[in-house]
């Protein structure tokens, strides 16, 4: 449903940048992975889920926490490639600390990742898509864009800035043929929470379903990780023609933490 699409996706050598990859590849698109690294690994990642796909894929360095470099990323993929149709906006973060002992540079590297790096990419994918008359933003937030936890301030305030320049974008662009929406992620079973698994079994003495269910899922009302391939298939939905009216909002996939 994709084919002819290109796709930029912020931050998607792993985690859920990938598994969006993945699933826009599948319908046909041509995404471009980025992170900020440029290893023989990152083009291979693109080779690999493009393989037998009815979509392609490549590898763009780019590292988000530099503005220039964000504007550049995009700037590069509509000058090769004559347009931008999907930007998504999934490079991300975390620090936890205290606000009084929360360090500065963590704080704006956050900021800058997190936050800033949309505004930068938004900024330079708006006009191409006009000039094209079609396009999907779609911001990949958290349920964090809608809800506190404490030591997270930062992280917080990156998202809830991200949740409000989507609907600023969604208003700026409502006569066009353009959406802008966030995607506010709960607990997703990545290989960085996969990974903390084991130590947090090993650290309360309980077996995995255990730890899963009471320490890591503690406020996911479902009990159950969303999939990476569970945030794939929503940022496919907000590409289709049934979500074209979908524009200036956030969709929780959650298993109801934000009901709370
Ligand atoms: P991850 O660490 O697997 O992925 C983060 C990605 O961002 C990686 O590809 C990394 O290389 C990239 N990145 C980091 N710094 C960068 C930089 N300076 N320039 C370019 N790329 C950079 O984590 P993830 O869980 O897949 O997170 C992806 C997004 O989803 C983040 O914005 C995160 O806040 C959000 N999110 C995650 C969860 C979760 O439970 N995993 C929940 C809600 C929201």
């Amino acid at each position: 449903a994709l084919a002819g699409k290109t796709a930029i996706i912020t931050g998607s050598n792993s985690g859920i940048g990938l598994g969006i990859a993945e699933v826009l590849v599948r319908e046909g698109a041509h995404v471009i992975l980025n992170s900020f690294t440029d290893r023989e690994e990152d083009h291979a990642l693109a080779a690999k889920i493009a393989d037998g796909q009815p979509g392609s894929a490549e590898y763009r360095q780019a590292d988000m926490s530099d503005g220039d470099a964000c504007r550049a990323l995009v700037d590069g993929v509509a000058k090769d490639r004559g347009t931008v149709d999907i930007l998504i906006n999934n490079a991300g973060i975390q620090h936890v600390a205290a606000i009084e002992e929360f360090p500065q540079d963590s704080w704006n590297r956050i900021i800058a990742i997190n936050m800033n790096s949309a505004y930068h990419t938004t900024a330079r994918a708006v006009p191409v898509m006009r000039e094209n008359g079609w396009g999907r933003i779609i911001n990949v937030a958290s349920v964090h864009g809608l809800r506190a936890s404490p030591f997270k301030s930062a992280y917080v305030a990156a998202k809830h800035g991200v949740v409000g320049m989507s609907k600023v974008v969604a208003l700026e662009t409502a006569e066009d043929p353009i959406t802008c929406n966030a995607i506010c992620p709960g607990y997703v079973l990545t290989p960085l929470v996969e990974a903390q698994i084991p130590d947090t079994m090993e650290k309360y003495g309980m077996d995995r379903d255990t730890v899963v269910r009471e320490v890591m899922l503690q406020r996911q009302p479902s009990r159950e990780f969303a999939t990476t391939e569970q945030i794939g298939g929503t940022a496919a939905f907000l590409c289709s023609d049934a979500a074209a009216q979908i524009t200036g909002t956030t969709i929780s996939v959650d298993g109801g933490w934000s009901a709370m």
